[in-house]
């Protein structure tokens, strides 16, 4: 059965079939959240579309750090009224940190869905078995 785009945007599937992982653990194991397949697991599609595509990467992850910090700030600000400038700093650093691995991986599979032109085959994989 086929997912939604956003689903599969969401889930961290294969762009051009939407069955194939993009990262090879989960995103909750510290230390492995960084691994990627190079290439889909069920289509064979190679991730780096071509080199040093995901240095593009970056510029996604810096709005995702952007709107991070205007979320908590605004947050704070209709919670906390009368919070101290050192809350406000503490608040966005610690939202920052906690979002690294959800920023590193989603700026990449943003990066893949939005700028990669890999369009979806949902018959791809029927073809390439027989
Ligand atoms: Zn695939």
């Amino acid at each position: 059965m086929a997912i939604g785009y956003w689903q599969a945007l969401f889930s961290g599937k294969c762009p051009r079939c939407r069955k194939g992982n993009i990262y090879k653990h989960s995103l909750f194991q510290p230390l492995k959240f960084t691994q990627m397949h190079s290439h889909c697991p069920v289509c064979g599609l190679k991730y780096e579309v071509e080199p040093g595509f995901f240095y593009g990467a970056m510029y996604v992850g810096y709005a995702i750090s952007v709107a991070t910090v205007i979320s908590v700030f605004t947050a704070i600000n209709i919670l906390y009224p009368k919070a101290s400038l050192t809350t406000y700093i503490v608040s966005i650093i610690a939202a920052l940190l906690l979002m690294i691995p959800i920023n590193f991986r989603y700026s990449r599979i943003m990066m893949l869905y939005f700028f990669g032109g890999v369009k979806y085959q949902p018959d791809l994989i029927e073809k390439k078995t027989i």
